[in-house]
């Protein structure tokens, strides 16, 4: 059984359509305290259901919003780039969360995007394989992408407008629209 961390609903659609096609056994794995603020944290997730209710399989949600943390920089000590440090911390929990709960590898939907540091994300999960002793189930899922994200549109889920964290709502171009969509 394979844990596959999730990013959100979206990202997803392609990778669980794929595995499951595959034959691949799986669980999805919510830990994202990068998602900013409270409410789209909220809502993400709510969309994510959505996807793991579509295909039938079950999600596990952990974590909460840290705005706090990602607002201080204190990160910048130990990673070059706040996207470094993103991966590190949810690929740490997944993998945790694998080796100690019966999985035989994990994963992430994090390799679906054309937008994210592939390679950083391979990196970040190699380390967490060694450190706690699972698999990390490499898949360049990004072929998929447009697909995943068609699949989303047409079961109707939200689909986000920034990555997630406070920095990059504030470098959205679509910043009024996404502050806007906090209020309704
Ligand atoms: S831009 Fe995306 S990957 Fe980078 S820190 Fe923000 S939420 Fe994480």
């Amino acid at each position: 059984m394979l844990l596959l961390h999730a990013c959100c609903g979206p990202c997803s659609m392609y990778p669980v359509d794929f595995l499951k096609e595959s034959g691949r056994e799986l669980d999805l794995f919510w830990f994202n305290p990068n998602i900013h603020p409270q409410f789209e944290w909220d809502r993400r997730l709510e969309n994510l259901q959505k996807a793991a209710d579509h295909y039938g399989v079950k999600l596990i949600a952990e974590g909460e919003c840290r705005e706090d943390y990602w607002k201080s920089g204190e990160y910048l000590n130990e990673f070059n780039t706040r996207c470094l440090m993103c991966y590190d911390v949810r690929l740490d929990a997944a993998a945790k969360f694998a080796s100690e709960n019966g999985y035989d590898a994990f994963s992430t939907t994090l390799l679906v995007s054309p937008y994210q540091n592939h390679e950083a994300i391979i990196d970040a999960g190699k380390r967490k394989s060694e450190k706690y002793h699972i698999d990390f189930e490499y898949h360049d899922f990004r072929e998929g992408f447009r697909k995943g994200q068609n699949m989303a549109r047409d079961i109707g889920l939200y689909r986000q407008k920034y990555c997630g964290c406070i920095i990059s709502l504030e470098e959205s171009d679509f910043k009024e629209k996404i502050l806007k969509s906090f209020e309704q």
